[in-house]
């Protein structure tokens, strides 16, 4: 397996592999760029198939991070870690607290929060041997209510705003109410998007692999159950990826029919070729990394013990981030996608700039 020549490899600024044979921890943790600030990433633990996949993985995530904190004007910089196991199988107390020690060593240079496979609890038993967690401070969340420090809620809201500016651009109207959303996935993120679209007037349609997820979505928000494999083809005005990633990808562009794509997922593009593919159908591709940025801003203002108000405050801004892409796009005739990434490379001043 190789590291350098990767080609996932970004020019990372660490990569550290640990191993603590007591509790079965396997992980690895990827500093990209630190440019902007300390490095702050979630902390996934999956089972992966093979140690490459999961180097593959941590490689990609850490790299996005970067970017979507930079475009996100926040003074972090880009990271993650991986965990190699089974959550539901190999997760213990031991393992987490082995995590907390291995990230204690880092110094700092890497700070851990939530991400799919942990959870607040879980980074509070990590706390115990390191200062180096975010996300888990209990506190005043954007909607006035008591918050664990699950960043879900602030990612839902941006979400949300984006999807309303891409609809703005796109379809031409600020009023959702009858506009037809479909969602692939029901969870933490995908419930709360669907909730403010419901309040706002939107028509559900929504997938998932839970039965109990599907059965809330429809009992509370009157939403239409869809298979999975048809929810994102669906005749709608948007859909809105909220599970996996490399969901927009060769064999499902060509049957997109929505006008819009809006949605949390990381990693929605299969490949970067599939940014140009979506533009050249006419669908408006809000990037990943700029509408789901909520959650990270939301942890950002945890660290400096900022408010909901200006929590709420830096949320809004991912409208006009957004904003800007979308008549840039417009302007250049260039991918969405593309362009966000160029506008995230000019903030943490690597090598492009905007033609
Ligand atoms: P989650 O695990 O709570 O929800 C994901 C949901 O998708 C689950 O209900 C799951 O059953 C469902 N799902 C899985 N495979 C599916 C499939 N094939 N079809 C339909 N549904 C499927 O996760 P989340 O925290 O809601 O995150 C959702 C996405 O948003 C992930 O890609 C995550 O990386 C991304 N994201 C989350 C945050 C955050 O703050 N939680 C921040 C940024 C990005």
């Amino acid at each position: 397996m190789s590291l350098f020549s990767h080609h996932e490899f970004d020019n990372h600024e660490q990569v550290h592999f640990f191993c603590d044979q007591e509790s079965g921890l396997k992980a690895i943790v990827a500093v990209h760029n630190s440019n902007r600030g300390p490095a702050l990433g979630g902390c996934r633990m999956f089972p992966y198939a093979s140690d490459a996949d999961a180097l593959n993985d941590v490689l990609r995530l850490s790299r996005g991070m970067t970017y979507k904190s930079a475009l996100a004007n926040l003074d972090l910089g880009g990271c993650k870690s991986v965990i190699i196991g089974d959550p539901r199988q190999q997760k213990s107390e031991a393992l987490l607290e082995a995590m907390g020690h291995c990230l204690e060593t880092l110094g700092g240079s890497y700070i851990a929060a939530e991400d799919s496979g942990t959870s607040v609890p879980d980074l509070q038993v990590m706390g115990r041997n390191t200062r180096h967690v975010a996300g888990i401070v209990a506190r005043t969340g954007i909607d006035g209510q008591p918050s664990s420090g699950d960043p879900s809620p602030a990612t839902a809201y941006g979400t949300f705003i984006g999807l309303k500016t891409a609809v703005e651009h796109r379809l031409n109207r600020t009023d959702l109410s009858g506009l037809k959303v479909a969602i692939q996935g029901v969870g933490n993120v995908g419930m709360r998007l669907a909730r403010h679209l419901h309040a706002a007037g939107a028509e559900l349609y929504v997938s998932d692999i839970h039965q109990d997820q599907l059965v809330r979505a429809a009992e509370e928000l009157n939403a239409t159950v869809v298979p999975s494999n048809q929810i994102l083809t669906l005749d709608v005005d948007v859909i809105a990826p909220c599970a996996m990633g490399a969901v927009l990808n060769d064999q499902t562009i060509p049957q997109l029919k929505a006008a819009v794509v809006a949605g949390a997922a990381n990693n929605q593009l299969a490949e970067a070729k599939h940014d140009a593919m979506l533009a050249q159908r006419g669908i408006l591709y809000a990037p990943d990394f700029a509408i789901n940025a909520g959650g990270i801003i939301d942890i950002a203002y945890e660290r400096s013990g900022g408010s909901p108000e200006q929590v709420m405050a830096h949320l809004e801004s991912i409208s006009e981030t957004l904003d800007e892409l979308f008549q840039r796009a417009r302007e250049t005739g260039r991918p969405t996608g593309e362009l966000a990434n160029i506008l995230a490379e000019e903030r943490f001043q690597l090598r492009h700039t905007l033609a």
